[in-house]
């Protein structure tokens, strides 16, 4: 199980929080019921068949993090993580890929001058355009991505008693002891990327 995402340089992460109520203009004061995490790894350079690069192929993988309380998953405080995310659960988002480009005659093709069919020839055959891989080549890429992530895991301080995840840190002390401390530390429920530091 994963609790906090360590980024990779160069990719892209974008953390929307999902909201119960079905009306994006009424926002209800509810807290969110789980976060969207999108990922971008670099753009990969695309090629056709001769080796020309003809764009870049952008894909955007989605995963869900969801709300420990309503799992029922103890472990880490709710307050240093209330949200935990399965790796191996995502989908693609979005796909933003050059054109597949059509084949052409070639140039001595008898038949050329009609451009929609290969009927007759053997250009198609040769046709070294670009096409875009199936989804299973981007799903081995991303899944070669979380063999290679480091993945960051709690630690607890006995002498501070603090917890620490990642950036993420949140201290026992002090939120026994200092209100304001505690109430920032409620507000954020254990939130990524939310508010105050907790
Ligand atoms: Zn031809």
């Amino acid at each position: 199980m994963l609790f906090t995402w360590q980024n990779r340089t160069n990719q892209l992460i974008e953390i929307q929080p999902i909201f119960s109520s079905p009306n994006p203009e009424q926002p209800n004061s509810e807290p969110p019921i789980g976060f969207n995490i999108l990922v971008t790894p670099t753009s990969r350079f695309a090629m056709d068949g001769n080796g020309f690069h003809v764009g870049y192929e952008t894909v955007t993988y989605k995963w869900i993090a969801y709300s420990k309380r309503e799992l029922g998953i103890a472990g880490l405080p709710y307050l240093l993580s209330s949200w935990v995310v399965n790796p191996n659960e995502f989908e693609i988002e979005s796909k933003d890929l050059p054109d597949e480009e059509e084949p052409i005659h070639q140039d001595d093709c008898e038949f050329k001058d009609d451009p929609d069919s290969f009927d007759n020839c053997d250009c198609a055959e040769f046709w070294n355009g670009y096409y875009p891989p199936d989804d299973d080549f981007f799903y081995q890429e991303i899944h070669s991505i979380l063999e290679s992530t480091n993945w960051v895991e709690a630690e607890f301080d006995p002498d501070t008693r603090e917890w620490t995840l990642g950036y993420t840190s949140f201290n026992v002390n002090e939120y026994q002891t200092n209100q304001d401390y505690a109430d920032s530390c409620n507000q954020d429920d254990g939130m990524p990327s939310f508010g105050s530091y907790c």
